[in-house]
């Protein structure tokens, strides 16, 4: 494997109206992205069929269960539904194979993976963040920032949680203050050139919207965009790549 290989992907989850104006400005600046998209949510609407039309014939979509459910409040049979089911209404709406989920709320346990892996995904995108490394949990993919200003205590107990990439003390000195999204995306990617890693960056339009970050969201993909020797992809396609590695 080329030990600078370079990738970027993006993930939006929850299916919001706005999730219109992420595919506007991903499509801006020329990045890929997967929306996971549940089939209701009880805390922010879920966009209308033509919207998701709209968003699905350029971008990937994944499944995100079918009422935006934490899968660790439900026995086995109905997170098996949440999960399944929410694949099988996905892909009869939009005529196309839908190969990636997302737990709600990053909540899954070993049954919910292999629920997951038994309902026919590729993967579980986690809420895990800090994750840099082109080597990948077997079946699930974490990722590096949230667009959104998380507290310095939440980043060092996710540099804390990463067991996988580089090691914890230099991770906490690295994140310690630094809370801003945008700075953070900068420091990352400047290791990441020189070492090559996979940057996910993930979000929901629904948050960026009500803590008025869409400036900040649109600098930071302005300084992924249009880099010759970065890899921009969807969630599936990184992971296709990254397993078989
Ligand atoms: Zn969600």
């Amino acid at each position: 494997m080329d030990k600078k290989q370079i990738i970027i992907t993006t993930s939006w989850d929850d299916g919001y109206a706005l999730d219109i104006r992420i595919a506007e400005l991903l499509d801006k600046y020329n990045m890929k992205g997967t929306f996971y998209v549940p089939i209701r949510n009880n805390e922010n609407p879920v966009m209308n069929a033509t919207l998701l039309n709209d968003i699905a014939n350029k971008y990937e979509i994944g499944g995100h269960t079918v009422n935006h459910i934490y899968l660790n409040t439900l026995g086995k049979s109905e997170a098996n539904y949440e999960i399944s089911e929410c694949k099988n209404i996905l892909q009869n709406q939009l005529g196309k194979q839908i190969d990636a989920f997302c737990y709600p709320g990053g909540k899954y346990s070993q049954r919910d993976i292999n629920l997951v892996k038994e309902a026919g995904f590729l993967f579980g995108r986690t809420t895990r963040l800090l994750h840099t490394s082109l080597d990948l949990h077997p079946y699930l993919m974490d990722t590096s920032i949230q667009a959104y200003n998380h507290s310095s205590s939440v980043l060092t107990a996710h540099c804390l949680k990463n067991t996988f990439l580089f090691p914890i003390v230099q991770n906490y000195f690295f994140y310690k203050g630094n809370k801003n999204f945008a700075k953070l995306t900068e420091i990352l990617m400047s290791r990441i050139m020189t070492t090559g890693g996979l940057f996910h960056l993930w979000g929901h339009s629904w948050e960026i919207e009500k803590y008025g970050l869409w400036k900040e969201f649109e600098m930071v993909l302005e300084m992924l965009a249009f880099q010759q020797e970065i890899a921009y992809l969807t969630n599936t396609e990184c992971w296709k790549i990254l397993s078989n590695k």
